[in-house]
């Protein structure tokens, strides 16, 4: 039962800066995730959903409140102690793909090692059993262009993959895709979650929202409901508490 606590936010606030003044955008958001979960983050556009990825995924900052990732402090630690955790710790999995267009699906899912100092053909084995994971062992010469959104959404899964993280990040992965596509997404994901990797994923389709095991809704900058909906999900910080 004492598992582990993957996320731990507490008191989080952020506010952008803008020409009308300070403008909050997370009021007070308190959230733990524990190893192995698998949550949905829900809410209407403007609810602060992806700044709130943001700062999970340390590519920002909030403006005040704690931030624990994987046992490290780190809305606290310092820029470059914060990118080992992250490169450590989180893939990420973006709408928009962000693959490269002119590198083969082998480098586009080795470049993140490219960044570790890992060596050609290192990069490209892990790349090439990755891409065989998530069913493009065929296609490890092909550029993007030449596959489908959905095989593209594959190759960004394979990239998030590449550093062995505990945790993957996507924010709207399916927003791009039709509903057929998205399913198989999903059931990679799911696929991922069964192997151990704790998920967390942006949504705002209820269809996609139910593969996970629990359900976090945002509303104006704060957590209106956080439902399990998986009883094998046991993590502490996982209890059903919707309001
Ligand atoms: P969601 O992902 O749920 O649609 P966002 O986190 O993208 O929500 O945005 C939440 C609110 O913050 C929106 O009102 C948005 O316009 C505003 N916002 C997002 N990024 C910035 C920024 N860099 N500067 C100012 N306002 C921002
Ligand atoms: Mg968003």
């Amino acid at each position: 039962m004492s598992q582990k606590n993957v996320i731990e936010v507490s008191h989080l606030y952020k506010e952008y800066q803008t020409a009308a003044g300070p403008f909050p955008v997370l009021k007070d958001v308190n959230l733990r995730i524990a190893e192995g979960d698998y949550v949905a983050i829900m809410g209407p556009s403007g609810s602060g959903k992806s700044t709130f990825m943001n700062i999970l995924g340390c590519l920002d900052k909030p403006t005040s409140g704690n931030y624990v990732l994987d046992g490290h402090a780190v809305a606290t630690m310092e820029a470059n102690a914060v990118a080992g955790v992250r490169n450590q710790t989180i893939g990420f999995v973006f709408q928009g793909f962000n693959l490269l267009a002119r590198s083969s699906l082998l480098d586009n899912v080795g470049l993140p090692l490219v960044y570790s100092g890992v060596e050609k053909a290192e990069r490209q084995a892990r790349a090439k059993v990755l891409l065989e994971k998530v069913g493009l062992g065929k296609h490890i010469h092909s550029r993007p262009n030449q596959i489908s959104g959905g095989q593209q959404q594959r190759v960004a899964i394979a990239r998030a993959l590449v550093n062995t993280p505990s945790l993957i990040l996507a924010d709207e992965p399916t927003g791009n895709l039709d509903s057929v596509t998205s399913e198989e997404i999903m059931a990679l994901f799911g696929q991922l979650n069964k192997e151990g990797i704790t998920i967390v994923l942006v949504t705002h389709e209820n269809d996609i929202a139910e593969h996970a095991k629990r359900q976090v809704r945002f509303l104006d900058g704060e957590i209106v409901q956080d439902t399990v909906t998986d009883s094998r999900q046991v993590g502490e910080g996982a209890s059903e508490q919707s309001e």
